[in-house]
């Protein structure tokens, strides 16, 4: 296929792991965050940390929507739903994800909530336009890369007179998640960052230069094919062989050092930011989400369903905390692949296929079998 295949090459992945292998100090460690749920797909089902030398080590950041979503916001969702007037739009992954008391949206379904899937923004339009009488309310989450076809589908409705149309909106931001991560209590030692891809495209790379500049952390945005990965990789280790802490832009294809200006205005207008938005496994992150904006107060379902702010305490087994913060990995959960699997996940890192716990459990467990068994 043109534009994937040619950063799948596997001879080219091979070279990068050499020049990585021979430009690696064996007398340090390398500690790289990759901070999006993209990226720690690309690592395990491309098996890019076997092609490492056991001195580089990825860890996973908290960069899957779907994954930082907390409980309690589930539960908000949930409330919504089973409101008799209401049809909730969500997008398909967002089902399974646990929310208190093995509460879920597809169990709200089965009791009988109007709960339906969808695949764009669009599609939401489209029931509100359908169903006159009834309340639409669109689940909208993500980080900068979904928040402007948020944005277009409220202009739209907007400019389609719909008064039966409203967004929960969950969206969140990279930059204050970065921050939080770096600034935590506890904090994972981080030699630098692999930096978002899609996100990037949005909001450029000028954000990042506060971690490189003042955090002294060499940040490399990276696409999310293999070789971008890889020559990601080869950048960072270059930087902190070199003593640089610089922002680099592995994703020149897709990524300028201001962004997408026309999304980022869209958004600007429609939305504003939250004081503090709870993240599961982070906490509660000052200016970190979004909200409509008073010129467009009269989209927020959460306004005009009056849902109180629910905040829930995770299931104290789950791992996903830690995990989300880089402090743990997803074997250290005693649940990971007996109770929790992507079948019936017990934390959100088990539902999306860019969580960390999801990830390791379709590519990564058959590595750590063959390991084992060559051993
Ligand atoms: Fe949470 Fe399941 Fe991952 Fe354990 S394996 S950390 S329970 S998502």
């Amino acid at each position: 296929m043109k534009y994937s295949d040619e950063f799948r090459d596997k001879q080219i992945a091979t070279g990068l792991a050499r020049a990585i292998r021979a430009k690696a100090d064996p007398q340090r460690s390398y500690r790289f965050m990759e901070f999006c749920g993209g990226h720690t797909h690309a690592i395990a089902r491309y098996g890019l940390e076997d092609m490492l030398p056991d001195n580089i080590r990825m860890i996973h950041g908290p960069g899957c929507p779907v994954c930082v979503l907390p409980a309690g916001r589930i539960d908000m969702a949930i409330q919504l739903a089973e409101r008799p007037e209401i049809i909730l739009c969500v997008y398909g992954d967002l089902m399974r994800v646990p929310g208190s008391r093995g509460a879920s949206l597809l169990r709200a379904k089965a009791r009988g909530a109007d709960i339906r899937m969808v695949y764009s923004t669009l599609d939401a339009i489209r029931i509100a336009e359908d169903n006159p009488a009834r309340e639409i309310v669109f689940f909208a989450i993500g980080f900068e890369t979904t928040t402007p076809p948020t944005a277009v589908m409220i202009r739209l409705a907007d400019k389609k007179g719909l008064t039966n149309f409203s967004v929960f909106c969950n969206h969140v931001l990279t930059p204050p998640a970065m921050r939080a991560i770096l600034d935590s209590e506890n904090p994972v030692e981080i030699d630098g960052f692999v930096g978002p891809a899609h996100v990037s495209t949005v909001i450029g790379t000028a954000p990042y230069e506060p971690f490189a500049e003042g955090d002294g952390k060499p940040v490399v945005i990276a696409g999310f094919e293999p070789l971008d990965m890889m020559q990601a990789i080869l950048m960072l280790v270059d930087q902190v062989n070199d003593g640089r802490h610089e922002v680099e832009n592995q994703y020149r294809r897709a990524v300028t050092r201001v962004g997408n200006q026309r999304a980022k205005a869209d958004v600007a207008d429609i939305f504003a930011l939250r004081e503090t938005f709870e993240w599961r496994g982070l906490g509660t992150i000052p200016h970190s989400g979004l909200k409509l904006s008073p010129a467009f107060a009269r989209f927020d379902a959460e306004l005009r369903f009056a849902v109180d702010e629910k905040i829930v305490a995770d299931n104290p087994a789950c791992e996903c905390p830690a995990i989300l913060r880089g402090l743990k990995k997803p074997v250290d959960c005693k649940l990971f692949g007996t109770a929790c699997t992507p079948e019936t996940p017990v934390g959100s890192c088990m539902v999306s296929s860019e969580g960390a716990c999801a990830a390791h459990w379709t590519y990564g467990r058959f590595r750590d079998h063959q390991r084992r068994l060559a051993s």
